[in-house]
């Protein structure tokens, strides 16, 4: 991508490293749910490109849904607060859930996202996470499948933006830090 070139500090993985990864992804989550349904619930916004290549090569029948939650409350509490923004329209009750995240960060609305999930009567709950950001962890989380682990830097592209921008980057990287400052004070 040409067009905002100059706003990046390094590409941190390129599309070609990502697609392989998100093959082997595929081929565990595939081995792992023999031929169980998996009911994969995608957490908006960010996560919509890495579903939608992961969904292609999983070989196992699928039902997908999306929600937006955020966290919110103080403390580092995992039975905190969660908002749901945009709910499921599929019940989870008795499913076997596949939550699936673009970066897992402080940890804290994947916690209380597999709590909230498990508490409508889910059959289980696992986690798949394109990237985890370990440095940051505020509460301890399982993740059954990660992509990538990245320093704590703060990431763009392949779904993820800064303020709505560079979801469209085929790859994942470092935004320079005088983008943000740009933008939050201009906005
Ligand atoms: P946490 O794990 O802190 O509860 O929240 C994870 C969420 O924070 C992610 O879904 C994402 O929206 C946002 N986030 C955390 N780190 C980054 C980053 O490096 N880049 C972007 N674009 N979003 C991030």
């Amino acid at each position: 991508m040409k067009y905002c070139a100059s706003d990046l500090s390094e590409i941190l993985l390129s599309a070609e490293q990502i697609d392989q990864r998100v093959g082997e992804l595929a081929a565990e989550i595939t081995a792992d749910y023999s031929d169980q349904e998996i009911m994969i619930v995608g957490v908006l916004t960010g996560s919509f490109v890495f579903l939608a290549d992961l969904l292609r090569q999983i070989d196992r029948p699928c039902v997908v849904d999306f929600l937006a939650a955020y966290s919110y409350g103080t403390g580092t509490n995992s039975s905190g607060e969660i908002r749901v923004e945009r709910d499921l329209r599929v019940s989870v009750v008795d499913k076997d859930v596949l939550v699936v995240e673009d970066i897992v960060d402080t940890g804290l609305t994947l916690s209380r996202l597999i709590a909230m999930l498990q508490e409508r009567g889910a059959a289980s709950v696992k986690v798949c996470c394109l990237l985890d950001k370990p440095a940051r962890r505020e509460v301890s989380v399982q993740l059954d499948y990660v992509g990538f682990q990245i320093p704590d830097r703060f990431v763009v592209g392949y779904g993820l933006d800064y303020d709505q921008h560079y979801r469209n980057l085929p790859c994942v990287a470092v935004l320079k830090a005088d983008k943000y400052l740009t933008r939050s004070t201009v906005e």
